[in-house]
């Protein structure tokens, strides 16, 4: 059987501005991670795959309109280059089309550990006639509309590595972020004590770990209920932190009557 906790994690971008993603590879915790050995990322330049003299790779739409399409041929050859690299690879087109990424969604993949190869679109995206026949998955990162699929994929994949165990040095570094269990996370602090007169909740300065413990609850479900109250629609909150809402509640209440 294989040994899932081991298993390098791999991703191939197709594009046609590999310099925009290769140094994504080459810094940060993805770096980190490709040297750890914990995952492996690269591109692929699909206008290598094209086979004209002027190396072309898109051309006019059929039944007209404005903007150009990505030519069949030239990724569909890159497409099996890539999973001859990566066999058993999944392939995922960004596209604003897609199913919208989320943490639920990072997690997942990161759990699965397939690899994955990230078809990036230009101009108005790639003939149908490839996606019908090679694309898994259709990812978008949100309802709006951008000029490549690099962003998109880089974004992903850097959501995704960061879950994966070792990458970020410790569990606990992705346990308490935002979105994990539908909340936000509590507010952070760091050194100076006082800054532009404003000081550091003396509870986090106190060593208490319980108290801490409670305070950034808190302060996650007080974040939660004023930037993103539909969190709570998702995950409905426990009696605790009904509790604890209660009694910011009542705080509030005495702080506006005074
Ligand atoms: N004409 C396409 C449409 O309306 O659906 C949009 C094409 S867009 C200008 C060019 C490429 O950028 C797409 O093929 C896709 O790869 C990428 N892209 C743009 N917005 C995206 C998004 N929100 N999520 C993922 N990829 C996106």
């Amino acid at each position: 059987m294989m040994d899932v906790e081991k298993q390098i994690m791999d991703f191939t971008v197709l594009t046609l501005f590999p310099e925009l993603v290769s140094s994504f590879f080459e810094h940060g915790m993805i770096q980190r991670g490709i040297e750890a050995k914990l995952i492996t990322g690269g591109c692929i330049n699909i206008r290598d795959f094209s086979c004209d003299r002027h190396k072309t790779v898109d051309d006019r739409p059929y039944g007209g309109g404005s903007g150009m399409v990505m030519k069949p041929e030239p990724l569909e050859a890159a497409i099996a280059f890539a999973k001859k690299k990566t066999p058993g690879a999944k392939v995922i087109l960004m596209t604003p089309q897609g199913t919208r990424f989320d943490q639920k969604k990072a997690c997942d993949l990161a759990a699965r550990k397939e690899n994955l190869i990230f078809i990036c679109g230009r101009y108005e995206g790639i003939d149908e006639r490839v996606y019908n026949q090679h694309v898994d998955e259709e990812i978008s990162i949100g309802d709006y509309v951008m000029t490549g699929g690099e962003l998109a994929a880089m974004a992903i994949i850097d959501s995704v590595s960061r879950m994966i165990p070792g990458v970020l040095g410790s569990c606990a570094s992705f346990q308490s972020d935002s979105f994990i269990d539908d909340r936000l996370e509590y507010a952070q602090y760091t050194r100076p004590e006082i800054f532009n007169n404003l000081k550091v909740p003396g509870v986090l300065l106190s060593g208490n770990h319980e108290k801490i413990k409670q305070w950034r609850q808190t302060s996650s479900l007080q974040r939660t209920f004023i930037k993103r109250p539909d969190l709570f629609k998702t995950q409905v909150p426990t009696t605790e932190e009904k509790q604890i809402l209660r009694q910011w509640c009542r705080e509030l209440t005495t702080l506006v009557n005074s």
